[in-house]
């Protein structure tokens, strides 16, 4: 993961474009560890910029993905994730309430193999469905609540 001055200096170096606006969304992107997707940043980027398009926001998320700066992925919720982690690591995945945390290490922390099967090898997004703490107490409590009421 970078900072934001690492970030920008990255991207002029490939010759992109920073705009205060850009900026601004990498800050909102690099701290952020909740796997957002386009729609959550672009709701809390409204009120610092009121005139900012979901376009734009997806837009710059592109661009960042096809510089390699940024992961974008599915975990079966309908939605597409943004990870500013690029190092590979597995993310939990909650059936019940879809949070997405990373996995502790060593979990997914192995290397990418360079080459497999003639391709050439960029990211691997490697996920883990279960159930979260927080939804396991809830079903429990529930069960529980529905045996007292017997
Ligand atoms: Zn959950």
């Amino acid at each position: 993961m970078h900072t934001v001055e690492e970030l920008i200096d990255r991207v002029r170096q490939r010759g992109g474009k920073v705009t205060p606006q850009r900026v601004l969304i990498y800050q909102a992107l690099l701290g952020d560890v909740t796997h957002p997707t386009a729609e959550q940043l672009h709701q809390r980027l409204c009120g610092l910029l009121p005139h900012l398009s979901l376009t734009t926001v997806y837009a710059v998320l592109n661009d960042l993905v096809d510089a390699g700066e940024l992961r974008r992925f599915e975990t079966g919720d309908g939605q597409i994730h943004y990870d500013p982690d690029t190092e590979p690591h597995a993310e939990l995945v909650c059936l019940r309430c879809k949070r997405i945390q990373d996995a502790p290490p060593p979990l997914g922390r192995s290397p990418l193999p360079e080459v497999v099967g003639g391709f050439r090898v960029l990211m691997r997004t490697e996920l883990l469905h279960g159930m979260c703490p927080e939804c396991q107490k809830e079903l429990a409590a529930a069960a529980h609540a529905e045996h007292d009421a017997g």
